[in-house]
């Protein structure tokens, strides 16, 4: 791995935790936090692969060709990943389990590293976990064994419970401007047009709009406000489209369609967000006509009501209707419904 791999806006936080490891004052348990999809994964595999590498070079980046590094298989599904001393808790489902906690994390804790360094017990999208998962894990935290580091990875920090926000350390990965992030995509191959693009449906994060225009998600993107314009002309409903667009990860699991499981790494927030995106670019471009105080006054309260709905909508126990909420939010805002005369 070359340092270039490690996003730029990274390479400070990487930097700092690699001081503190080399003075032995790395953080026990560290909560990451920052835009879902701007590097929060990429840098937390880089720095403990780094460490667990064998032939490290300076700056401590992964050889890659090492037991260790090839240990590690990046990213896949928890139970393929065979690395002794990193365990990466990465679940599809809506919600981590007190199970899954259990068998992959506090398990692990209790185990003696098998080589001579540090033990990484890293759990991704933690506000995933349930509130009984969080309270099992909170004594691990507490008092966790020499040369074992937790890393809480997640872009919703609010929604973990004080108790496991407290015994973490907290770092924020910042997620770079929109330049940066252009000029980012570009090194990467992508055109300035296809990376605007990648950009905007990917919300504004860069890793993940990368992520998206390689893997075919850029044309789910456009399917859906393709779809979300028919609920607006009046040739679909809410109903329908949220239950389209709605693919829980029991269902993709089950189902060998390969599309849906494409769907599914496409979080619910980031799908809420594209029907915000929407309501903000058509109301950018009502501003720029004339427009009455009363109907400037309805089009904020859609807005306030479309950003309600994504910040509930881990409350919500049912996906669908967020989807749902959203699009009749959306729909509240005045002259975006068009209907086709028929
Ligand atoms: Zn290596």
């Amino acid at each position: 791995m070359s340092w270039s791999q490690i996003p730029a806006w990274a390479q400070p936080l990487w930097q700092q935790w690699r001081d503190c490891y080399q003075e032995e004052r790395l953080p026990h348990a560290i909560l990451l936090v920052g835009s879902a999809g701007n590097g929060k994964r990429e840098l937390v595999e880089a720095f403990v692969r780094g460490i667990q590498c064998r032939e490290s070079t300076e700056p401590g980046l992964p050889c890659e060709q090492c037991p260790s590094c090839l240990q590690f298989t990046s990213f896949r599904a928890v139970e393929e990943n065979a690395h002794p001393d990193i365990e990466w808790l990465r679940v599809s489902g809506y919600s981590i389990g007190i199970d899954e906690v259990r068998e992959h994390i506090i398990a692990r804790v209790l185990k003696k590293a098998n080589y001579d360094r540090n033990k990484f017990l890293i759990i991704e999208n933690a506000q995933r976990m349930t509130p009984p998962a969080m309270n099992a894990l909170l004594k691990s935290l507490e008092e966790p064994p020499a040369m074992t580091n937790f890393f809480l990875i997640t872009h919703q920090p609010h929604r973990l419970l004080p108790t496991i926000r407290s015994r973490c350390q907290r770092y924020v990965l910042p997620t770079p401007s929109h330049e940066t992030s252009l000029e980012w995509l570009c090194e990467h191959s992508l055109d300035r047009g296809e990376a605007e693009q990648a950009l905007r449906a990917a919300d504004g994060t860069p890793v993940r709009a990368l992520q998206m225009q390689s893997n075919g998600q850029m044309e789910f993107r456009h399917q859906f406000e393709k779809d979300l314009e028919q609920v607006l002309h009046g040739k679909k409903l809410e109903t329908s489209f949220s239950q389209n667009w709605n693919i829980t990860p029991s269902a993709a699991s089950k189902s060998k369609n390969l599309t849906e499981g494409i769907f599914e790494e496409i979080p619910m927030d980031l799908r809420l967000s594209w029907i915000i995106q929407y309501g903000v670019e058509f109301i950018r471009e009502m501003v720029k006509k004339p427009v009455s105080g009363m109907e400037m006054l309805r089009a904020m309260k859609a807005y306030r009501e479309l950003l309600l709905v994504r910040e509930y909508e881990a409350v919500i126990p049912a996906p669908q209707l967020n989807l749902e909420l959203a699009c009749l939010a959306l729909m509240k805002i005045p002259g975006i419904r068009q209907p086709v005369n028929q």
